[in-house]
């Protein structure tokens, strides 16, 4: 019996002509350097931080070369699939602005010339390429129960062996023909297996973009490439995907670094040219000093849906990525502020081989400075966007007084060094709420500073309002009228002559200011104070 002849005795309706594959996903015609690169998630809806920081760096590498990123739906553990995952996945890539140029852009539909990019979608491929080496004497079946695997398995970890079906375990890769035919006219259930080439005493040297040059010992598991549902292994659907849709670099979580001998070893048995690959660590976080991955249940900023919730603007969650992403970036955007990420070129080897870490607190600086360059419209509407969705009587608030709004975000904003105060959209109403009637109720606690007893507040407010306020003032006018009334009632007309001289005064004009700021808003810590004045109008 020929090795053709138990192909077709093992997959009887398969059609195992491989050139009708690589003539329809022929080479791209692209640059010599263009990255060609996919997003490969399995259909569980939620893309995590980790899995939001690869699809980032994915994308940007094959942007900034002018190449190509797909998304492709690793969907073979049908175990996995989650109703509407795939939705998720879309719409958590659209949330933050990263475009595919192919792949899939709904549950069912996609774009681009290299699909299907469901893996499901993909079996007569797989089948082909699976009868194919079994044709070429390079794959057979296994007719291994699941018991038997775990019997060997026990075996091996009682004499400390390493684990898997290698060497004398490989117990089917032994069987004859004849054998495997009679196995099969009796109808016993099989899967197929690749005939590794490898031994575990020689040593292979792989470069990897970001880990650089790494030793391993050669792969000799001949793991599975076909399982008993007719879908592929992740490992081998790797290869034959990676292949026809002519990925350039594979960019992956480090989890999958173990399996690198084996996937470059499939990718030679196969003929095919193997990619680049780059391995990303994990993002850690520290905590108690000591340093751990960002865990899905123990963080909550390891959630995308948590930047949404806060009003944390994509914009800044972005360029936080691209620090973490690559070391060299803060450094450039110092020296480069009116330029965009999109200026900048993602460097492999700027990646830290070893993990970024998450840093919650400059994340809110970034969107803090994020923010603060925002024009006040669009503070307007971002904010509006976000109160309609987590605060809508807020955002009633907001529509009522819209004109006013945005002339409050305006203040100190446009201009050289603008304000910077709001973190992110959530947190502007606990910063401004004292502008709004409606909320200014029930205050329970004032801010009051160096002056703070009642009859002193008494009497500077009073005398204030009498002598003094006037809301046609300009602000020198204003000014000059609180210095007026500072020296009026014995304090500093300038905080620098109270300095020379504190003896002689009871305070300074910042002290008499801090009364009126905190009177009018409960809040020692404000935007400028004749601003507000001015905004605020006689009645209010
Ligand atoms: N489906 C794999 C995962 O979700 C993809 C790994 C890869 O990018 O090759 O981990």
């Amino acid at each position: 019996m020929t090795n053709k002849e138990l192909a077709d005795l093992l997959l009887p309706d398969v059609n195992s002509d491989i050139s009708i594959y690589e003539k329809k996903y022929p080479e791209r015609n692209l640059d010599k350097n263009a990255v060609v690169t996919r997003f490969a998630p399995s259909p569980t809806g939620f893309v995590h931080m980790g899995s939001l920081f690869a699809s980032f760096i994915e994308s940007k590498a094959a942007h900034d070369t002018n190449g190509v990123f797909y998304l492709r739906i690793e969907d073979t553990d049908q175990k996995r699939k989650v109703e509407n995952g795939v939705t998720g996945i879309i719409n958590d890539l659209k949330n933050f602005n990263i475009s595919i140029d192919e792949g899939m852009t709904s549950e069912t539909e996609e774009i681009g010339e290299y699909g299907p990019y469901t893996q499901s979608m993909r079996k007569d491929i797989y089948q082909a390429y699976v009868k194919h080496l079994v044709e070429e004497g390079l794959a057979y079946p296994c007719f291994c129960s699941a018991e038997e695997i775990e019997e060997t398995r026990q075996i091996q970890e009682k004499r400390k062996q390493r684990i898997g079906y290698y060497g004398r375990f490989a117990k089917c890769r032994r069987l004859s023909h004849e054998e495997i035919a009679e196995k099969v006219k009796n109808g016993e259930p099989f899967i197929i297996r690749f005939k590794s080439p490898g031994s575990f005493d020689e040593k292979i040297r792989v470069h990897d973009l970001i880990k650089g040059d790494i030793e391993f010992p050669e792969n000799d598991i001949d793991d599975v490439i076909m399982k008993s549902d007719g879908l592929p292994t992740y490992h081998f659907a790797h290869v034959i995907d990676d292949h026809l849709m002519r990925t350039t670099h594979v960019i992956r979580g480090d989890e999958w670094l173990p399996s690198l001998p084996k996937h470059i070893q499939m990718f030679k048995l196969m003929g095919f040219e193997p990619p680049k690959y780059a391995h990303i660590s994990p993002i850690m976080k520290e905590e108690d000093g000591k340093k751990r991955k960002l865990s899905k249940r123990k963080d909550p900023e390891a959630a995308v849906s948590y930047y949404h919730e806060k009003g944390i603007p994509v914009e800044a969650v972005k360029l936080y990525l691209m620090t973490l992403a690559n070391t060299n970036f803060e450094q450039w955007y110092d020296c480069n502020k009116d330029k965009t990420i999109d200026d900048f070129k993602f460097d492999f080897k700027k990646v830290s081989a070893s993990g970024g870490l998450f840093d919650t607190d400059k994340l809110y600086n970034i969107s803090k400075n994020y923010i603060s360059y925002l024009k006040a419209t669009e503070v307007y509407d971002r904010t509006l966007a976000w109160a309609e969705e987590y605060d809508t009587e807020f955002a009633e608030l907001l529509k009522t007084y819209k004109d006013y709004s945005i002339k409050l975000f305006n203040i100190e904003r446009e201009q050289k060094k603008p304000r910077k105060d709001y973190s992110c959209f959530s947190m502007i109403k606990s910063q401004i709420w004292y502008m709004y009637d409606e909320l200014y109720k029930d205050v329970q606690e004032y801010e009051f500073g160096m002056i703070n007893n009642k009859e002193d507040i008494n009497n500077i407010l009073k005398l204030y309002i009498d002598k003094y306020f006037d809301i046609s003032d300009d602000k020198d006018t204003w000014f000059n009228k609180m210095k007026d009334l500072a020296e009026e009632l014995g304090y500093a007309r300038e905080v620098k002559e109270y300095k020379e001289n504190p003896e002689a005064y009871k305070g300074h004009v910042g002290d008499i200011s801090m009364v009126l700021r905190v009177a009018l808003t409960s809040r020692s810590m404000t935007p400028d104070l004749y601003e507000l004045m001015k905004l605020l109008g006689y009645d209010r």
